[in-house]
């Protein structure tokens, strides 16, 4: 089957694809649904196959568009897995946990962030406790978004950023940017106050569906960094932890970092993969992002700055919104056959070393 056949160019089209696979395969399709629509005026949910032998309690979660957008990779693997019967090569104690879209707004209306200007990456905190300060954010916020997108403004607002960029170094003001931010609601990589709808479906699903886990395999979706296609295995976990060192064991040397500093990523706060071990509390974890490369990180840095101007000060319905949606779709996806069979590829290679390394871990608790 050719690989991008798997991929859907619209999350309604991607959410028909994935239950029908699921029907095919004959698994069931457990369907959260979400309580806002689509652009189109489409309903919206989180979509869950939970697929392999009954009495296995291992398990290989994917989850995608945990960036909204970002779902248009993480789709096309689900549906391939699905469609390729991948899951009659499963071992007796190992089953998969198909996530079809947990942040199904942000896919929809074709943003990184969910309803709220959530970056659902960064939402997996104690809001009971102080959050995390980025104190490298509020300089360049009105930067970042200045209220007039064009001309003067933006030309300043740029030369503002490039400044900002020499005195912070390359990699301390990707930190400032992308690092996550708690203070400015209408910003960029903002983290919320409070759950959002996709990290309480998230936390409601996993004990549902996949309770009696023992062991979990986290593969988390994602696009945006790194060169076209490649796919960058990033640890989940802290060095030094023997979850860090099973990565590598697993999948290999392509494993990065962004602790130790070899990750195309910075250091984030709150990400999704914390949500899941605080969900599960009872199972051994091993948790890894799957970043896939698009475009560089300046045209994507402008996608998002656009789509941010576009959602607090633009017009939903101008031919300027159009123009926008184009850049942030073709920067988080690339819709050609030879990149989505690129994402194809790869993901099943990971599922399938996940399968295996999980199939043979010990009992023994980190
Ligand atoms: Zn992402």
């Amino acid at each position: 089957m050719n690989p991008a056949s798997f991929f859907s160019p619209d999350y309604a089209t991607a959410r028909a694809k994935f239950r029908a696979a699921a029907k095919a395969a004959g698994a069931e399709v457990v369907t959260y649904p979400h309580p806002l629509q689509g652009p189109d005026g489409g309903d919206l949910s989180t979509d869950v196959v939970r697929i392999g032998p009954a009495d296995a309690h291992r398990y290989v979660v994917c989850n995608t568009s945990t960036h909204g957008v970002e779902g248009f990779c993480g789709s096309g693997p689900l549906i391939g897995v699905l469609s390729e019967q991948i899951y009659r090569e499963l071992p007796p104690n190992v089953a998969l946990l198909l996530i079809h879209a947990i942040n199904p707004h942000g896919f929809a209306w074709l943003r990184r962030v969910n309803e709220d200007n959530v970056d659902l990456n960064r939402n997996f905190l104690d809001f009971s406790q102080p959050l995390p300060v980025n104190a490298e954010y509020a300089p360049i916020h009105q930067y970042l978004v200045p209220r007039n997108f064009e001309g003067e403004e933006l030309a300043q607002a740029d030369a503002e950023l490039a400044k900002a960029r020499e005195r912070l170094g390359a990699r301390g003001f990707q930190t400032a940017v992308s690092g996550g931010q708690y203070a400015f609601p209408d910003g960029l990589f903002y983290g919320g106050n409070k759950p959002t709808w996709s990290n309480q479906t998230l936390r409601r699903l996993l004990p549902e569906l996949i309770g009696d886990a023992t062991h979990v395999m986290f593969l988390d979706f994602h696009t945006g960094l790194g060169p076209y296609g490649y796919c960058e295995p990033i640890n989940g976990h802290a060095p030094g932890t023997k979850a860090f060192d099973r990565l590598y064991e697993w999948i290999g040397d392509c494993v990065t970092s962004a602790q130790t500093g070899t990750s195309s990523s910075t250091r984030l706060s709150g990400t999704i993969g914390l949500g899941v071990m605080e969900a599960l509390p009872n199972a051994i974890h091993t948790k890894t992002t799957l970043e896939y490369g698009t475009r560089p990180n300046d045209y994507v840095r402008l996608a998002l700055r656009s789509d941010c101007w576009l959602h607090n000060h633009g017009d939903l319905k101008s031919a300027r919104a159009k123009e926008i949606k184009a850049l942030i779709r073709d920067a988080f996806y690339r819709d050609y056959d030879d990149w989505k069979e690129l994402v194809y590829v790869r993901a099943r290679q990971i599922i399938r070393k996940g399968i295996a390394g999980l199939s043979a871990q010990s009992d023994q608790k980190d």
